[in-house]
């Protein structure tokens, strides 16, 4: 096959060159309101083409190559006092997959519990190309199932203006979870601030 990337001969949907030269992970953060940190791995515009994908077969390959790169890494050097729930954010199965649970799947590991099918949004209507007002008006309106485990990580694939993460965080905590922070693949906001990762990996 050829890499999407550079269109090349690859043995993988995106070669191994591209892979180290374009897809490195950094590591961002902003905070939401209560103070909850958003993590995330990469800035939206910089990898927009490949997360467009998700809305074909092409999305579940892409979506494994930038999980394996981000997700499991982090995942391999978390750290914590026990074992966190991380669940991931609407993850109805479209095109034959889900492109928020092949992210949870990827935290697997020794202190992350990848939780599934728990958080599922009632209003379906998709948050895309709507403006902040838009979403206000129309929340997600999450449906929570019960599972074992207090403290908790949120996943999803983008954060635009975080209402998402925030009627998500909202519904946990009114059921008495504690949500430690949330992990996005990528962050739409201009705003977002280069971190350090260390201190999170080794302090919680
Ligand atoms: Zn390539």
């Amino acid at each position: 096959m050829r890499c999407l990337m550079c269109e090349e001969l690859s043995f993988s949907h995106i070669c191994k060159s591209c892979q180290k030269e374009n897809l490195e992970p950094s590591f961002y953060k902003r905070n939401l309101p209560l103070n909850i940190p958003v993590y995330s791995f990469y800035k939206y515009n910089d990898i927009k083409d490949l997360i467009l994908t998700k809305h074909s077969d092409l999305g579940y390959y892409i979506y494994k190559i930038l999980a394996d790169l981000s997700f499991s890494k982090f995942a391999e050097k978390f750290t914590f006092r026990g074992k966190l729930i991380s669940l991931s954010i609407d993850d109805h199965v479209r095109h034959g997959y889900s492109h928020t649970a092949i992210l949870n799947s990827a935290l697997s590991s020794y202190h992350i519990k990848p939780t599934f099918s728990k958080l599922r949004a009632k209003n379906e209507e998709t948050f895309s190309g709507k403006s902040y007002d838009e979403r206000v008006q129309s929340p997600r309106d999450f449906e929570l199932k019960s599972f074992e485990g207090e403290d908790v990580i949120l996943v999803d694939d983008i954060v635009t203006t975080g209402l998402t993460f925030m009627e998500a965080i909202h519904i946990l905590e009114s059921e008495g979870k504690n949500v430690l922070f949330c992990l996005s693949l990528s962050d739409a906001s201009k705003d977002v601030s280069f971190v350090d990762a260390c201190p999170l990996l080794r302090d919680l």
